[in-house]
């Protein structure tokens, strides 16, 4: 099969859907690989690393969409892009379908079979190619709020350890999945006094088992929430309904709750965010106010550390993307119910119900 990657055009986006070590087993297994010049430079790979992996590169991403069977990407296809995919192509990347109308639109349009990362699965029910993403968004949105809780980028001024004799920062998290066990394990270690907040009482029972006492968990209500806000210097937003809309936990109303200065890190917002006061910002302009309070809403975070969010990203991608390579799309999902879970759009139907639910189409 030939398999494309262009070069990632979301702004501030540095990671490449193929690393080295998967254009080199890709082409070993028999198969060209095409990827466009500069495609890697962000994740600090050169084109020469993909030539001696056996890709061939090319000058434009018209080029790869024109040529490529299946196109291998990072973020969900922008409009340019869509404009590129054409019926029978197999687009293989994170779309995040359900809060992005117009992205479905121009899919159905366009006849391609799209398989997205975030709904893949695996035989415990977790999603494994969110998972490592999850693993680096969760480690970040600590130090991305703890930056932004500075006073000199509008915070309160709160270092989030506290010092002897001085209390540490509360940091409230609302989900306690891959991304807020990932924030819960760096907000510990950085000393502040955390509460996480879930629906499930297994992942609870979980998440008490590891962190030994460092941290509170409090089952997830609306009464919870309004009782928390109030003392928290920061709050992360880590819930998921897959494939879905997030649901709004914190509204405007209850955003006047908490204390001027405190911080919002909405790691949800790439499925609409959790805040109703959310909306998606970018790396060169990650943070705005609202109600004197800090939003810090970047939808992808991985990008900021592209090297080792796109090795991590290729090691939970490559054995998927050999899959569909060896055997086409319709064998490989027949064969494997977790990749056939990733299926949202087919030759102009969308096959994804959660997806179809949030935005009121047949599925
Ligand atoms: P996950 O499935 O591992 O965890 C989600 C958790 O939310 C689960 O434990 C679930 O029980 C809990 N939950 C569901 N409803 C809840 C509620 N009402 N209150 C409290 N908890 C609730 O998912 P994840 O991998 O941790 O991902 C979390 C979110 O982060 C997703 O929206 C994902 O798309 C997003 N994400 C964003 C970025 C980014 O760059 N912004 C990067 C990676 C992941």
């Amino acid at each position: 099969m030939k398999i494309g990657c262009p070069k990632e055009i979301k702004p501030q986006e540095f990671r490449v859907g193929l690393t080295p070590q998967a254009a080199r087993e890709a082409v070993g297994h028999g198969h060209e690989v095409l990827m466009e010049a500069g495609a890697g430079m962000g994740a600090g790979f050169a084109d020469s690393d993909y030539e001696a992996a056996g890709a061939r590169i090319v000058s434009t991403a018209e080029e790869v969409f024109a040529t490529a069977e299946m196109v291998v990407k990072v973020k969900e296809p922008q409009a340019v892009e869509r404009a590129r995919l054409r019926e029978g192509q197999l687009l293989f990347t994170y779309l995040h379908l359900a809060p992005d109308p117009d992205q479905t639109r121009d899919l159905l349009a366009s006849g391609v079979t799209a398989i997205a990362y975030e709904t893949v699965t695996d035989r415990n029910g977790g999603l494994p190619l969110l998972a490592p993403m999850s693993e680096v968004a969760g480690r970040l949105a600590p130090q991305m709020g703890a930056w932004a809780l500075q006073k000199a980028n509008g915070g309160r001024g709160v270092l989030l350890g506290g010092v002897p004799g001085v209390r540490p920062a509360n940091v409230m998290i609302i989900g306690g999945g891959v991304v807020g066990t990932a924030a819960a394990r760096v907000a510990v270690g950085m000393g502040a006094n955390v509460t996480v907040l879930d629906r499930s009482v297994p992942r609870m029972s979980y998440l008490d088992d590891i962190f030994q006492g460092r941290l509170t968990t409090q089952y997830s209500s609306a009464a919870a929430v309004a009782d928390l806000l109030p003392e928290a210097d920061m709050v992360i937003g880590a819930v998921l309904i897959p494939g879905a809309a997030a649901p709004k936990l914190v509204s405007r109303v209850q955003l006047s709750s908490m204390k001027p200065g405190s911080v919002i890190v909405d790691v949800a917002i790439d499925q609409g965010g959790c805040f109703e006061t959310a909306r998606a910002t970018t790396h060169a302009d990650p943070i705005y106010t609202v109600d004197g309070v800090i939003h810090y809403c970047v939808a992808n975070m991985p990008g900021a550390v592209a090297r080792t969010s796109t090795m991590a990203l290729g090691n939970a991608t490559m054995p998927f993307m050999l899959a569909l390579a060896d055997k086409g799309w319709k064998r490989a999902c027949a064969e494997d119910p977790h990749l056939l879970a990733g299926l949202n759009v087919h030759a102009g139907h969308l096959t994804y119900a959660a997806v179809g639910d949030a935005l009121g189409l047949p599925s």
